[in-house]
């Protein structure tokens, strides 16, 4: 049965640091270790899985769902939450199109939650959630407003959609990655534009999930990796022991996981008592 939080983080089977053992997803993935490349690359040549559904940038912030087939098409793929696109009914649309029977989904906790209380409390005829062998949630602040937020981007800041590289999250900041430099915006300014729904979201992990994965700062290159149940330890473990994955005990970097969810619900709580 899919686990119900007891904690903030959630049910927790073990916390690991990763890291592909693959150039070509170091070289790619080098400020997130590429764990998450890494093992799902793993579970499709190994026959695990049909495909990874997850998003791909297409402008600006901007993402759709895709399905992954191969570790290129999965390195094509965002690799950036701040891609992911929050709306469950797209990659469900995507499962039922390519009609794939075994798949894995990058989701945000959001969706994580969706797709696990279907898979393991289905109620409709139409659920799917039998094609969903794994569920990896990213840890996640919040996706932006698009349009309100690009809008801001280029008034206040002269940033055009197209020039954005990436996004990071630091401590105090998020990093805008363009050709010419990186843009440090402080978090509470560039925060107002999140999707409303982000504001009142407390999951910062993704208690639903099989694996959560997500950064911390203290260890840069590596990803933290928190598995919940014997489906989330076999896809880690089974991409460490076939040579995919490096491992090492991450169980130091919790605090730093849990801190960031308690921001993360106190904004939430705050939010909830202005709209009571
Ligand atoms: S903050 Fe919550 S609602 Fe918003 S995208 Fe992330 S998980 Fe989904």
């Amino acid at each position: 049965m899919m686990p119900v939080g007891e904690t903030l983080l959630g049910q927790i089977r073990a916390v690991y640091l990763g890291r592909a053992t693959d150039e070509e997803i170091l070289k790619r993935k080098v400020a997130s270790g590429g764990a998450v490349t890494a093992m799902l690359t793993y579970a499709l040549e190994k026959d695990l899985i049909e495909g990874v559904v997850t998003a791909k940038r297409t402008k600006g912030l901007e993402g759709e769902a895709v399905v992954a087939r191969t570790k290129e098409e999965l390195l094509e793929t965002a690799g950036n939450r701040w891609s992911i696109v929050p709306f469950a009914a797209r990659i469900k649309a995507k499962i039922e199109e390519e009609d794939l029977k075994k798949v894995a989904v990058v989701c945000l906790p959001c969706q994580a939650q969706f797709f696990g209380q279907m898979r393991d409390f289905p109620i409709l005829e139409t659920d799917f959630g039998n094609r969903i062998k794994y569920i990896v949630s990213l840890f996640c602040m919040g996706t932006f407003a698009f349009e309100a937020f690009l809008n801001y981007l280029r008034v206040k800041y002269g940033v055009r959609a197209e020039e954005i590289e990436d996004i990071r999250l630091s401590r105090e900041f998020l990093e805008i990655h363009r050709e010419t430099g990186v843009l440090a915006i402080p978090l509470k300014e560039a925060f107002s534009y999140l999707q409303t729904g982000c504001l009142v979201c407390s999951d910062y992990t993704g208690v639903w999930s099989d694996v959560s994965a997500g950064f911390v700062e203290s260890e840069p290159g590596w990803t933290v990796l928190i598995t919940r149940n014997q489906r989330g330890e076999e896809l880690v473990r089974g991409a460490e022991k076939e040579g995919y994955l490096e491992l090492r005990d991450g169980s130091h970097v919790l605090g730093d996981v849990l801190k960031k969810a308690r921001e993360k619900l106190a904004r939430a709580q705050r939010n909830m008592a202005q709209l009571l």
